[in-house]
């Protein structure tokens, strides 16, 4: 089974879950996540924002968001490829964009993404908490991708179940694909999930993909950027730290000679011989402009 399929069967078993818990009443607490009780346990940027918006320390969102950073510390963003449903949602409205975005090399036009970075969404990650501090309330999450597409599937829902119908089944959704489909660079640009996963990932070790350099063709002196282009994240996974990592799979099924695996655990010095082919990639091509 291909790591795309197996991705979108994860996100739809959360998806379906969530939503069961929310239609049979289990108490999640929000309407975007699963839950023991009141402790809703998917969004720490929907956890900081209750923080913030209540202005006090409440024990059940410190709770969750504990727990999701020491998850993002371990498996980085894997939540942006293997839980959250907007991948899925645009590669449906936009199957062939993603497809050849990948192909014209985007990833390799706009450079890589390796090492801690802060880029616009930690900005946006930071107006979220602010406008939750200022107005006492969640304010993105009436933005959220993520969270519109919960509250989608629950609006048709109660159509079809109580024969409610409500504004928010045509404004939902309109919000939903003019996000998804018109902004296709969300995720890289503004997803203030990913910034915070992000900050906590730079020394993730677990499930991350390591290069083998015996069998890498980059290694050989060839030309070869399959990895980095095919990467949704733009990432390169030769470099030593790639917090943006979303553990898709991805760069595993395309490389041309097998070269790159996900171990459990990756070990240093695995890493490190997968650092030291891109070291000397840029040694050579230094000497040959040199020359
Ligand atoms: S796709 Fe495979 S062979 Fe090509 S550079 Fe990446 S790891 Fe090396
Ligand atoms: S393609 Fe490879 S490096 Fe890029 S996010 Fe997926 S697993 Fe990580």
């Amino acid at each position: 089974m291909k790591m795309r399929t197996k991705r979108g069967l994860v996100s739809l078993i959360v998806f379906l879950s969530v939503i069961v818990g929310l239609v049979i009443h289990t108490g999640t607490g929000t309407p975007s996540a699963l839950g023991w009780r009141d402790i809703a346990a998917i969004c720490p940027v929907g956890a900081l924002e209750v923080l913030a918006g209540a202005k006090a320390f409440l024990v059940h969102p410190i709770v969750l968001l504990v727990v999701i950073l020491i998850v993002g510390f371990c498996v980085g963003k894997a939540f942006c490829s293997w839980v959250c449903p907007v991948p899925h949602v645009r590669s449906f409205f936009r199957p062939k964009s993603a497809k050849k975005a990948r192909e014209e090399g985007d990833a390799k036009d706009a450079g890589t993404r390796n090492g801690t970075r802060i880029d616009s969404r930690h900005v946006v990650l930071l107006g979220t908490v602010a406008s939750s501090f200022a107005f006492g309330f969640p304010v993105f999450c009436l933005l959220c991708p993520v969270g519109l597409s919960f509250a989608v599937t629950i609006g048709i829902w109660n159509l079809f179940r109580f024969n409610e119908a409500s504004w928010g089944l045509i404004v939902f959704p309109l919000v939903l694909i003019a996000e998804v489909v018109l902004f296709r660079k969300w995720c890289t640009t503004f997803c203030p999930i990913s910034a915070l996963l992000s900050l906590v990932a730079s020394k993730s070790r677990v499930l991350r993909p390591v290069v083998e350099r015996h069998t890498c063709l980059h290694a050989k002196g060839k030309r070869c950027t399959t990895c980095v282009n095919i990467c949704p994240e733009r990432v390169d996974p030769h470099a030593m730290s790639i917090p943006e990592c979303s553990r898709c799979g991805e760069c595993v099924e395309a490389c041309p000679s097998g070269a790159i695996s996900i171990p459990l655990l990756a070990k240093k010095a695995e890493l490190q011989a997968a650092s030291n082919i891109e070291n000397t990639e840029a040694t050579q091509e230094a000497s040959a402009s040199e020359a």
